[in-house]
């Protein structure tokens, strides 16, 4: 931290690069403290962190866990800089005592208070929660920018997400996540976050230098990127020619009824069951698996020539969640799931695999699809993803 009280009260910082030798020694031997425990501080000024305050070794603190990194140091002092020339009044490691929390920087936003917390560590996902709450309760509207060093790309559109970056998600799934390194200087956006897999998503990555960063760039994005259909539909390819080679229990269930009803081995699945769809990280399981079942729902009424009902598909989806053939990220309300649905159907709409007759009921357009061969397949999601 850069902030502690001296024996009289007085709030010091530590906002330097480096401290003379004279500075540095009258730093030394002054008695500084957390503001928040009260134990005596160590000062910090060695040349691999930048200058802080540390609690002891074997002190615990109240409300930290673990001595701060360089990364996160040198990203809160940035972050702190640029709001400060921005006019945003930022206050540095607030101690709210209120609800015991203290974030990394509290500012002045368009006449509402922030409360910005720069997440290098992982955090356990009810502690998110309670800082969350925490923070709207005394006031501030909270901003989680996670480090730079936790987003792993694995190609241009492609990226790793963990549990630690969906839980970000969670308190809205409308959202996009939010990075700042300070190694770059610069902010990074993902927009479009759709999975592909329960821990690997498609989005469009945006990044904002901090010289040209506005704060309200934190919101809203001028020219956010769009989301990639090439690159999902490279995503589907490389499925169609390697399939996952360990299958997951309700993969390999997903795989059988496709099998068994249809006579469709794993790497021809039809490309209805691989629509990118904006609310797509409500569910756990892989894209294919919770549109299979669905497809394979509705093209079994089709079958029957029945009509398909939307609420009936809701009450299908709802079912085989129950039955855990299909996982949810997290115990989502019924509208969002209600949504993604829609979404998925709007989609089947979009791609006339579906039409709508009375509101809400829609036919299968056509005899249903049955490719034998991958050309043929592969075809068809080049109608289906292609531009
Ligand atoms: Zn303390």
């Amino acid at each position: 931290m850069f902030s502690a009280v001296t024996s009289e009260g007085k709030t010091v910082y530590l906002m330097k690069e480096r401290y003379a030798a004279t500075e540095a020694s009258e730093l030394r031997k002054t008695k500084f403290f957390c503001p928040v425990c009260r134990e005596q501080l160590d000062v910090k000024l060695g040349s691999l962190k930048a200058p802080h305050f540390a609690h002891k070794q074997n002190k615990a603190c109240t409300i930290e866990f673990e001595p701060e990194s360089a990364y996160h140091l040198e990203g809160k002092k940035q972050l702190y800089s640029w709001l400060k020339a921005k006019g945003c009044s930022p206050v540095l490691e607030p101690y709210v005592k209120s609800i015991q929390q203290r974030p990394d920087i509290i500012a002045n936003v368009q006449g509402g208070m922030l409360a910005f917390e720069f997440q290098c560590a992982n955090l356990a996902p009810d502690l998110l929660y309670k800082r969350t709450q925490g923070l709207k309760q005394a006031g501030a509207e909270p901003l989680w920018i996670i480090g730079g060093n936790r987003l792993k790309r694995t190609s241009r559109h492609f990226f790793q997400l963990s549990a630690f970056h969906w839980q970000f998600m969670k308190e809205n799934p409308r959202q996009f996540l939010l990075f700042y390194c300070p190694e770059a200087r610069s902010f990074y956006k993902l927009h479009h976050i759709t999975p592909f897999y329960a821990n690997y998503a498609c989005a469009s990555l945006e990044a904002i230098p901090l010289t040209k960063a506005n704060v309200k760039d934190m919101w809203f994005s001028a020219s956010a990127p769009s989301f990639q259909p090439a690159a999902w539909q490279s995503a589907i390819t490389r499925f169609r020619h390697k399939p996952p080679r360990f299958l997951s229990k309700e993969a390999n269930h997903l795989r059988l009824l496709f099998y068994e009803k249809r006579q469709t081995p794993l790497p021809f699945l039809p490309p209805e069951v691989f629509a990118p769809i904006p609310l797509g990280a409500v569910f756990l399981s892989p894209v294919f698996i919770w549109q299979g079942h669905l497809y394979l729902y509705m093209t079994d009424l089709a079958e029957k020539r029945m009509s398909i009902r939307f609420s009936a598909v809701f009450r299908f989806c709802k079912m085989q969640i129950q039955k855990k053939r299909i996982h949810l990220r997290y115990e989502y309300s019924e509208q969002l799931l209600r949504e993604a649905l829609k979404q998925y159907i709007n989609f089947l709409c979009g791609k006339e695999f579906l039409i709508e007759g009375e509101k809400e009921v829609y036919m299968v357009k056509y005899p249903v699809h049955d490719c034998r061969t991958l050309e043929g397949v592969m075809e068809r999601d080049q109608t289906c993803f292609g531009e």
